[in-house]
């Protein structure tokens, strides 16, 4: 099964999904790989490789924690199955769906594909799933963690999701 989906992919895919019953969903970022890395190999399908590898052998986990990754070009990897509990957010993995963004956003400049990409995919699971944009969060909420990254602003993303609901609505339904 192909791994690393386009937007309209992604919104296929989700379509036909068997989802838990999500309280929401926390975003974060990888840190590393940060976009310096993810340009000298800009192999989606590698780092969700490596990501999965990370998770499987350093953090014990039974392989990747997060259920999507966005790429900088905009591409998205699936994860972890949605109808599972995923590893990301410690002590509340049971309510929420793990969204990883890669890049490290205490420095870099998120590319607009990428941003596209962000709103895109929180909105289609937003509607998907009959979730309000106030049920986004950041890792930060619940942890002692910068992550996913200084400039990345909650409301601000909660605002782009709620400005594209409605068209998303009507995306969902072709
Ligand atoms: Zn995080």
């Amino acid at each position: 099964m192909k791994k690393v989906l386009s937007r309209k992919e992604f919104l296929t895919h989700i379509k036909g999904l068997k989802f838990r019953e999500w309280r929401g969903i926390v975003l974060h970022h990888t840190s590393k790989p940060d976009y310096s890395l993810f340009a000298k190999k800009p192999d989606c399908a590698y780092w969700l490789k490596v990501i999965d590898r990370v998770h499987r052998v350093s953090r014990k986990f039974k392989g990747i924690g997060y259920h999507f990754v966005i790429f900088p070009n905009g591409l998205i990897g699936l994860g972890r199955d949605v109808s599972e509990v995923g590893a990301h957010v410690k002590g509340h993995n049971s309510k929420f769906l793990g969204v990883c963004l890669l890049g490290n956003f205490n420095k870099d400049e998120m590319k607009e594909d990428q941003y596209i990409s962000l709103w895109f995919v929180l909105t289609s699971l937003v509607v998907r799933l009959g979730l309000l944009p106030e049920q986004i969060w950041f890792h930060r909420d619940f942890a002692a963690t910068d992550c996913p990254g200084e400039k990345l602003k909650r409301e601000q993303i909660r605002n782009a999701v709620r400005r594209h609901i409605e068209e998303m609505k009507e995306w969902m339904k072709g």
